[in-house]
């Protein structure tokens, strides 16, 4: 392209030059020349602007990614006094499907609970919440007791977590639910001094009979995990 405007930039300056052109004929090629000249200039110039910044929707992998910048810290606060909890519960929802609002829903209507929903938090797995997003309930908020376990005593001092899937038939937890419950539980744990043993899955909780939160649950990876992050800002401290 650019040989083509080379060509025709000599073909007018050539022409320009020769005096036996009429003046009116000089002038359109001068003119024209002059718009070669800035149009080749921009056609040169445009590739070095910045490109300009399209705001398009959100794909579904940076809805996914987000929630691993979810701040734990911010998601914990509380406008109201904090309880001092002593347990974290495991549970699975055992359904395939969930949220925190659905599952709110079904224990404030069929079960008839005052405060709804029975843990205080909910981790998705993508079918209406996201993958590995943590849900805050009402009842960590109002900071009040669960209602997931059979357990009176065990409810006023353990907070429940509930990850959404069945993982007693049918398959286990998403790498990003154990990310964010290991995330979860590795600041909940530290900030009310819950020891690695007072982590507990729910079937632990002697009361009733229970399979949650199935036997894909991973919890020794949970435990180790957890346990490594403990001893990694232990060695860091001391390096302090
Ligand atoms: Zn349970």
């Amino acid at each position: 392209m650019y040989k083509k405007i080379l060509s025709i930039l000599s073909h007018d300056v050539i022409c320009i030059g020769n005096t036996t052109i009429h003046r009116h004929e000089r002038t359109v090629r001068c003119l024209s020349l002059c718009m070669i000249v800035v149009a080749s200039g921009l056609s040169i110039s445009i590739p070095f602007f910045p490109r300009v910044k399209i705001d398009r929707a959100k794909s579904y992998t940076d809805l996914e990614n987000s929630f691993y910048k979810q701040d734990i810290e911010q998601l914990c606060s509380t406008v109201v006094r904090e309880k001092p909890w002593k347990y974290i519960v495991i549970h699975h929802s055992a359904t395939a499907k969930g949220n925190a609002a659905r599952f709110d829903h079904y224990h404030r209507k069929e079960k008839k609970w005052e405060y709804g929903l029975a843990y205080h938090f909910v981790i998705g797995n993508g079918s209406f919440s996201g993958d590995g997003e943590i849900e805050v309930g009402e009842r960590w908020k109002k900071q009040i007791h669960g209602a997931h376990t059979a357990n009176i005593d065990c409810n006023r001092v353990a907070i429940g977590i509930c990850l959404v899937g069945d993982f007693e038939h049918d398959g286990a937890p998403t790498e990003n639910q154990i990310d964010a419950l290991v995330r979860l539980m590795q600041y909940l744990s530290r900030k009310y001094t819950i020891a690695s043993s007072d982590i507990l899955q729910h079937k632990q909780v002697h009361q009733k009979c229970t399979a949650c939160p199935g036997k894909n649950f991973p919890f020794a990876e949970v435990k180790t995990r957890l346990l490594q992050i403990a001893s990694k800002r232990n060695s860091h401290s001391r390096e302090l």
